[in-house]
């Protein structure tokens, strides 16, 4: 920048984990080229915002344990950006032990859930748990039909690449490739669709529609990986990456518009519904894709093509689907380590989708894409998120939006990422399932362009 330059502003919308990573990368600029707002239109900084202060039952004297909500779990191999984020900044993380059952949800939903699988994370428990009511021999025959189908998987996921647009010129999805690569029915239906749809928190049929990439490529970076958390929640994050912020809270942005060289912000606030604009040199959009496409009209009918659902996340003392004899189980497990206590994890399926209830130690459930009702007397607290999903079509779209290069023949007036200085960011806004991690690419992917150096990317090159 020339000495006298006037230092460019910069508005950020949203400020979940893409908003507050892109504003702290910009306001950091070793050369302090940009001045950074951020608008959010709830009354906090998001987040943490739907993260949960969980009095402990079992000791009224302890302090109260901070549940994240979403879980926000990142794994090596997958979350590169994110990890050297946390080291940079030393927030602490561990790899919790977690024991996953399976199970299917009873036509009665209100009756206990019998697990038919229990595998234990982290690898802290082999060989794994026999569920109570499953014979010896019965038990055998299916982990090892299990461990057959579980390595045939990932051996395809090295060796059996999925098809895309770029390689063959169409894309494949998750239900062609599992069909290709001849996985059993019986494994799909029980074991592969409720653990992915855990992870992808949708139904089966929205998982089945990912693009087959973006599983394998999750497959293949996260085997034999330690899946974390951060302790003591998120909180942590926001606070370090929101210190010295400059923001507005409580104001809804309505529309982001090109006006001559400059980008006009409209908002309206969510209290006395008074409404302001403001012009800005560059607009980051760190929003879900519904809310792009109804605040910025470029992009409102390529949004369309962008899947997006609604996800609860269920705080109760519901216990009554949770059966006693595996919580003994459990229970043993962890004094024969002398550890802490695992984390049962239940993943509870029918046909078209899985719920997870997370057994937290602090004796209560966490249950998120419910399906069984849950005895609303027993609800602590509920907290509902906007998931956006995968499709084949929408990868290509967005692969447009974010490719760097116009070629030539390019007739299709899509608009580009950084055209008119708007950006986007958000867990969506790369190559892969929509995670952390995108958070983390799109966000770096704006400060390279803008020529700033992302702190925790030059530490590790030194
Ligand atoms: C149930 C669930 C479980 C998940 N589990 C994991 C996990 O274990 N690991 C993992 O890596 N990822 C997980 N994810 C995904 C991950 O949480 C998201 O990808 C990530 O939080 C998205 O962050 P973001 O900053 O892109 O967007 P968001 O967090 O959605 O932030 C968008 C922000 O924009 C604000 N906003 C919206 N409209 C406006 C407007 N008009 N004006 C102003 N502000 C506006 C919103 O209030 C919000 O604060 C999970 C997601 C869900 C829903």
């Amino acid at each position: 920048m020339e000495a006298n330059e006037p230092r460019k502003n910069v508005a950020v919308i949203g400020t979940g984990m893409a908003g507050l990573v892109v504003a702290y990368m910009l306001r950091n600029d070793p050369r302090r080229r940009f001045e950074v707002e951020v608008f959010e239109k709830q009354d906090k900084l998001s987040l943490d915002s739907a993260s949960y202060n969980l009095a402990n039952q079992n000791d009224g004297s302890a302090k109260p344990e901070r549940l994240d909500l979403p879980m926000r779990t990142f794994a090596d191999g997958y979350y590169e950006s994110l990890k050297r984020m946390y080291d940079y900044f030393g927030i602490p993380y561990d790899s919790l032990r977690f024991i996953y059952s399976l199970s299917i949800l009873p036509d009665n939903a209100t009756r206990q859930t019998s697990p038919y699988y229990m595998h234990s994370s982290n690898n802290h428990q082999l060989p794994p748990l026999r569920p109570q009511g499953l014979s010896w021999t019965g038990w055998l025959i299916e982990v090892c039909y299990l461990a057959i189908c579980y390595y045939w998987f990932k051996a395809c996921c090295f060796f059996v690449a999925p098809k895309t647009v770029e390689s063959s010129g169409t894309e494949e999805s998750l239900r062609q490739y599992v069909k290709r690569i001849m996985l059993p029915n019986y494994y799909v239906k029980h074991y592969f669709l409720p653990v992915f749809a855990s992870v992808a928190t949708c139904s089966h049929d929205a998982l089945m529609d990912f693009p087959a990439l973006d599983l394998v490529g999750y497959g293949r970076r996260t085997f034999r990986k330690k899946h974390y958390t951060v302790l003591g929640g998120v909180q942590q994050v926001e606070k370090k990456l929101s210190e010295d912020l400059t923001y507005k809270l409580g104001v809804k942005v309505t529309a982001v518009e090109n006006i001559g060289t400059k980008v006009q912000v409209s908002w309206t606030d969510t209290h006395d519904g008074q409404s302001s604009s403001q012009l800005f040199d560059h607009v980051v959009l760190a929003v879900t894709p519904d809310v792009v496409g109804a605040i910025f009209q470029p992009l409102r009918s390529a949004m369309n093509a962008v899947p997006t659902t609604t996800v609860q996340s269920v705080v109760h003392r519901d216990f009554s689907r949770i059966q006693d004899s595996s919580r003994c189980l459990w229970a043993q497990v962890s004094l024969n380590h002398g550890e802490s206590a695992p984390h049962p994890l239940h993943m509870c399926s029918n046909a078209a989708a899985t719920e997870t209830v997370h057994e937290h130690p602090s004796s209560a459930l966490i249950t998120t894409y419910p399906i069984a009702p849950i005895d609303s007397g027993k609800v602590l607290y509920t907290a509902t998120f906007t998931r956006v999903l995968r499709s084949c079509t929408s990868r290509q779209i967005l692969n447009q939006i974010f490719s760097q290069q116009k070629t030539g023949g390019d007739k299709s007036q899509l608009w580009r990422n950084g055209d008119g200085n708007v950006w986007l960011v958000g867990g969506w806004c790369w190559d892969g399932m929509v995670l952390l991690e995108g958070c983390l690419s799109s966000a770096t992917r704006v400060a390279n362009a803008l020529d700033v150096e992302v702190p925790w990317m030059k530490e590790s090159s030194l």
